[in-house]
């Protein structure tokens, strides 16, 4: 059981890695986006969304004596070259942002989905039920963001067209 319970507790540690990384990337593209204010709205919605992920995610650390502090930054780095992989500062970043935050939510979902077993495991209903939180909330952000991924690609395409460029971009 205490291998286990330390297995829970990095996962989850990785988990609020994740949610801080969550929250950067967000604001980041908040400040830049301009000419998708569909996209703007949703993404700032998704950035408090993020910050109460964090603290469910702290909850659960605590439930296990633990704290967040001694953060892993092993993810954040991973996500860091994942997402200047994704090319977010090209003359498509709208779309390629679209594109990468949809691959993270994934992420996310099966990050929550093997914490919920976990919790499971250790017998810990309330952490499950914060954690079946986050997953809920990042299924939600999925959706939306595979839904409205192809009107924002054609609104970029069009003005590509027209020689908008300045409006396209972001
Ligand atoms: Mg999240
Ligand atoms: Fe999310």
């Amino acid at each position: 059981m205490a291998d286990i319970k330390k297995t829970v507790a990095d996962w989850l540690r990785d988990a609020y890695a994740m949610e801080n990384q969550g929250i950067e990337m967000l604001e980041r593209q908040t400040e830049r986006l301009k000419n998708y204010p569909e996209m703007l709205a949703k993404a700032k919605e998704h950035t408090e969304v993020t910050r109460r992920q964090a603290e469910r995610v702290r909850q659960c650390l605590e439930r296990m004596g633990e704290s967040p502090s001694t953060i892993k930054t092993a993810v954040s780095s991973l996500i860091g070259n994942a997402q200047s992989l994704s090319g977010i500062f090209t003359d498509d970043e709208v779309v390629k942002a679209g594109v990468f935050n949809y691959g993270f939510e994934q992420w996310e979902i099966a990050n929550y989905t093997a914490l919920i077993t976990a919790a499971e495991q250790i017998g810990d209903q309330e952490m499950k039920r914060l954690l079946q939180e986050n997953l809920r909330e990042e299924q939600e952000m999925a959706d939306w963001l595979l839904n409205h991924l192809p009107g924002v690609t054609r609104t970029f395409l069009n003005r590509q067209a027209n020689d908008q460029m300045a409006e396209a971009k972001r």
